[in-house]
């Protein structure tokens, strides 16, 4: 089972790197200025014990309860030579739940209000730690407001508030391509309110964009941050 497993997420995580690094060669740039998220979001604890072994460092989760329990059960799981890995919270985040994500996760990919920076910024002083945060741009013109994320005129000020809080870093910024946007177009809209948030806030370097299906397109315009799931672990079973 194990070695079946591990075998799957090993061919996974080569075809992966091997998209990412023709990608880049398309565009003269390095691998090494992108970083690869593995979003385990669904799998069990388990597979990221694998992932680590794989020399994944970079895991992504979206929902806090499943993230919060399967977190717990991966420190028990580790072996005492394997580090826990980075984690992102990718998923939308609600203030009530802020201090608790703010244990457990490294970077915070959406935050797109200034009531939930503020909790996320309480949450991590509480943990006594600092948290990367990141500002999810949502991209549509007819934004759905069920599916998280500012327009990207609303990041001006927004930015202001989250550079202004002392537990909270402001690293960047996130997107997830609009349904029926081209990702080409989506991700050279985003790579423009990078390029103007850094302006502002030179240390806001990071840009998070890309997942199986247009990782890409998202490396052409300067991701720097990829979240991939599909590619490496597979379908997603059906959620318990
Ligand atoms: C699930 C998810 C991903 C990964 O999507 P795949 O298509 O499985 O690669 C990336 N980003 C976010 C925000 C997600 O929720």
């Amino acid at each position: 089972m194990t070695a079946t497993r591990r075998a799957e997420l090993a061919e996974g995580l080569a075809a992966t790197r091997d998209r990412i690094a023709g990608a880049c060669a398309q565009v003269g740039r390095s691998p090494d200025e992108v970083t690869l998220i593995v979003v385990t979001k669904f799998f069990p604890a388990s597979d990221i014990v694998l992932l680590g072994e794989l020399g994944v460092h970079d895991i992504g989760e979206n929902r806090h309860q499943e993230a919060e329990a399967k977190l717990a059960e991966l420190a028990g799981l580790l072996p005492p030579d394997q580090a826990m890995p980075t984690v992102h919270f990718i998923g939308q985040a609600q203030r009530n739940k802020a201090g608790a994500i703010a244990r457990y996760a490294d970077v915070v990919h959406s935050v797109d209000r200034d009531r939930l920076a503020v909790a996320l910024n309480s949450g991590a002083e509480r943990a006594g730690r600092r948290l990367d945060v990141l500002l999810q741009v949502d991209l549509d013109p007819d934004p759905d407001p069920g599916r998280g994320g500012l327009g990207p005129a609303a990041v001006p000020d927004l930015a202001q508030v989250v550079a202004g809080l002392e537990h909270v870093r402001l690293r960047g910024v996130m997107t997830v391509a609009p349904l029926g946007m081209d990702p080409q177009v989506a991700f050279g809209l985003l790579a423009d309110v990078a390029q103007r948030l850094r302006a502002e806030h030179p240390e806001a370097t990071w840009v998070s964009a890309g997942m199986s299906s247009d990782l890409e397109a998202a490396v052409a315009h300067g991701a720097t941050h990829l979240r991939v799931g599909t590619a490496i672990l597979g379908s997603r079973p059906p959620h318990r």
